[in-house]
């Protein structure tokens, strides 16, 4: 049984958060800790007054010094408490019933399950975990084991902790196995009834951009795609370009800085139609591509802008805002009358509202208007707790151009 080692007081007045439930405690709000807690052990936190409030698993190298796991006092968190937080993670994904037609998908979204610091997809028959956190990090052996036995069906379980949030918490980056054997190349998923081959290796994230999956469902229904002439920039594997062609899109241009990723995107999609003469795969800087076009008077009906995260750090924050404003001002510039643009940030620093008015200065700029038709976000397998509103991070629009 893992002990709780020492004891974590708050200053005063810094005891309402953590009653509103949010499981962050940053070293600013600490006023002593009794005991000299390790990584990843298990903290009591107290109010200034000595009043119990959570157990939690502590960070002496981090700015967030604890991350609550329980707010119920006596409740002990050994194997037990983590098998049914999985358990409830996991029925969240089950009242979903995503499959057979998707078999990709979030199944355990952090935080936001509350279970701080880990991330675990599934692929098929395998489970790709992300450790965050040096909490995580210790435990996920446990969670492995509790895993395969929470899905029996799983194959092996990748570790892609190969994430530079864990610098922040005095912990290397590190891939590999944590339960059976690699993964097949060109191991197969099903997306809505699509197949994208998966590296779960080598990929970005853990695979796919799973968080776009609605989007790209959306973007699919033959009301904004059929017999159009699309524009995909940032295309990584093909996720828009899949759907677009199945909604019947006359010509599909996927633009991505890696000829690699537009390999895989083209193999993508032979996987799924017919030969597709009007496609083109272009390897390009997005922006540049899109100044191309700009110069060359090229019109499109439909420009998909889903690129990579552009803030970071809070000190990052303006430069990315006026990256996404030069994007949506060209792909503004782009568009036919009466045409769509679906636009993205998955940046959290950067808010739906900050997002909504750098698009808005974006088309005022273009000398267009623009109706928002659909607020969009990340899907119901990355759900966002009511009590901790930084899990919501991807935000985007789908716009018709007037
Ligand atoms: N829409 C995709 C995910 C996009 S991820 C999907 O649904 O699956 C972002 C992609 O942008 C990555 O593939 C990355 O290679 C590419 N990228 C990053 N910077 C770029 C740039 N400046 N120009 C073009 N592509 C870029």
């Amino acid at each position: 049984m893992e002990q709780v080692t020492a004891t974590v007081k708050l200053k005063p007045g810094r005891e309402k958060p953590v009653q509103d439930r949010h499981p962050w405690i940053f070293s600013g709000a600490i006023r002593s800790v009794a005991g000299q807690p390790a990584a990843g052990d298990l903290v009591t936190i107290r109010a200034h007054d000595g009043m119990w409030l959570a157990t939690a698993y502590y960070n002496p190298h981090s700015q967030i010094r604890a991350r609550i796991l329980s707010w119920t006092e006596g409740e002990e968190v050994g194997e037990a408490w983590w098998r049914a937080r999985l358990q409830q993670a996991i029925a969240t994904r089950d009242a979903l019933n995503l499959a057979p037609q998707t078999t990709a998908y979030r199944l355990v979204n952090a935080e936001a399950d509350q279970l701080p610091g880990l991330v675990v997809d599934r692929y098929g028959d395998y489970l790709v975990l992300q450790a965050l956190t040096a909490g995580i990090d210790r435990r996920k052996e446990l969670l492995a084991q509790l895993l395969l036995q929470q899905v029996p069906t799983t194959h092996g379980i990748v570790e892609r902790s190969d994430v530079d949030v864990r610098e922040k918490e005095g912990i290397e980056q590190t891939t590999g196995m944590l339960a059976g054997p690699e993964p097949p190349q060109n191991m197969v998923v099903q997306e809505n009834g699509l197949e994208f081959v998966v590296d779960l290796l080598q990929g970005h994230k853990t695979g796919l951009y799973l968080d776009q999956r609605e989007n790209r469902a959306l973007l699919g229904q033959p009301r904004f795609v059929q017999d159009k002439d699309v524009l995909n920039l940032f295309s990584y594997t093909g996720g828009f370009a899949l759907f677009a062609a199945s909604g019947g899109a006359r010509s599909i241009i996927n633009v991505d800085s890696s000829t690699q990723l537009l390999e895989e995107a083209r193999d993508n999609m032979a996987r799924n139609f017919p030969p597709r003469a009007a496609d083109e795969y272009i390897a390009a800087d997005a922006f540049r591509q899109l100044r191309e076009y700009r110069d060359r008077s090229r019109q499109f009906d439909v420009i998909i802008l889903d690129p990579p995260k552009f803030a970071h750090t809070q000190k990052d924050v303006n430069a990315a805002t006026r990256g996404y404003k030069d994007l949506n001002w060209l792909a503004f510039r782009l568009l036919r009358p009466g045409g769509f643009l679906a636009t993205f940030s998955c940046s959290g620093l950067i808010s739906s509202d900050l997002f909504q008015k750098v698009v808005f200065s974006a088309v005022a700029d273009a000398g267009r208007d623009a109706q928002i038709l659909y607020h969009l976000s990340q899907g119901p397998d990355h759900p966002t707790l009511l009590t901790f509103p930084e899990s919501a991070y991807l935000k985007g629009f789908l716009l018709r151009v007037i």
